[in-house]
């Protein structure tokens, strides 16, 4: 898929060059003007093309019309985070172009937000968020600039993942006074395959009302993607229910919603409160705790400081387990089963 994604934009680049138009020109037209440009060049490139060798004038050609059909087929999808994307893919097939924002190593609470994401946001048809606040820190200012009234909420191209997703932890007093980043309950909730389907039914509804000729394809992909979770989740379970009812820790309270679907405790972390940095006290705390529950595993994600995780490890003896909410996130997950599959074989050789 992904490379699809990278063959589509070649071409479009490609036709750009060979006319001089910087692509960046080119995705702020209208749809409309798109083609009728693109027809234009196809006249202007006959006119040209008397002596040219036949191999290059079909290539040509070619090159033109790829990107026509693109222009009039393909939807285009923005993603704030890689799970999204990669559940996008799946239901999207070659039919939707996708974007995926934030970057799979990336904290998703803090990231670095760059200009081409409001471009992206602009010419977007569908934008699939959280919608629970883990993007809070930087999507709502690049949405203000890219103005595209398209993917505003209760349209159909928005998709809110967390729609009819009852969070988990939601607290008695919401503040964020104490820069507590989970203030309307925890966001983190794709690492539950169950939860995942429904997000995947979800974007197959939004895909079919924007693109009702292809509406069958995108319910046959979820079909599909539901078959292969429910086929996974026997194969799941079984690998995790040897360590039923087991503690573990992670750095940051990202997997409550996995260690309800698995039957885990993940209930004590190395930051204090989501989103403020351990602090040596709060350590100290953490591995008596560690200590009097026997705890083998520390879960900690690529942007987290594994330093800190090493030395609660080898003070409790402890294992640091690496582990990941997106697709990308570590070697060999460029999809969203394999980085289920990944994260279950790690944690039950880590609880072993
Ligand atoms: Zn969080």
């Amino acid at each position: 898929m992904k490379n699809s994604n990278a063959f589509h934009l070649h071409v479009v680049g490609a036709v750009a060059d060979r006319f001089g138009r910087r692509p960046s020109r080119l995705s702020r037209r209208t749809r409309f003007q798109r083609v009728h440009a693109y027809s234009e060049q196809a006249r202007s490139l006959r006119a040209r093309t008397g002596k040219m060798p036949i191999f290059r004038l079909l290539a040509s050609l070619l090159f033109v019309f790829g990107a026509l059909a693109s222009a009039q087929a393909k939807l285009n999808a923005v993603a704030t985070l890689p799970d999204f994307g990669s559940l996008a893919r799946e239901i999207g097939g070659d039919k939707v172009d996708v974007i995926v924002l934030a970057k799979a190593t990336e904290d998703p609470h803090f990231v670095d937000a760059r200009p081409s994401f409001v471009v992206s946001l602009r010419n977007a048809d569908v934008l699939i968020d959280g919608g629970a606040e883990l993007e809070l820190g930087w999507l709502p200012p690049l949405l203000q600039n890219a103005r595209n009234p398209k993917i505003e909420i209760d349209k159909p191209g928005r998709v809110q993942a967390s729609q009819g997703i009852r969070l988990m932890n939601v607290p008695t007093n919401v503040t964020r006074a104490a820069g507590d980043v989970h203030a309307l309950g925890n966001p983190h909730f794709m690492s539950d395959p169950i939860i995942a389907k429904a997000v995947a039914q979800h974007i197959a509804q939004s895909f079919a009302a924007l693109d009702p000729a292809n509406a069958g394809f995108y319910e046959a992909n979820y079909k599909k993607f539901e078959a292969t979770i429910n086929a996974k989740l026997q194969e799941w379970g079984a690998a995790m229910l040897p360590f039923k009812g087991q503690n573990v820790v992670a750095y940051h309270d990202s997997w409550p919603y996995f260690a309800h679907r698995f039957g885990l405790n993940i209930d004590i972390f190395l930051e204090p409160k989501p989103g403020i940095p351990p602090s040596p006290s709060h350590l100290a705390e953490v591995i008596a705790q560690m200590k009097a529950q026997h705890i083998k595993a520390i879960i900690v994600e690529p942007f987290h400081d594994r330093r800190i995780a090493e030395k609660v490890a080898s003070a409790t003896g402890a294992r640091v387990v690496e582990f990941s909410q997106f697709p990308g996130g570590l070697p060999g997950t460029d999809s969203y089963v394999k980085l289920i599959d990944t994260l279950v074989s790690r944690l039950a050789a880590a609880l072993k």
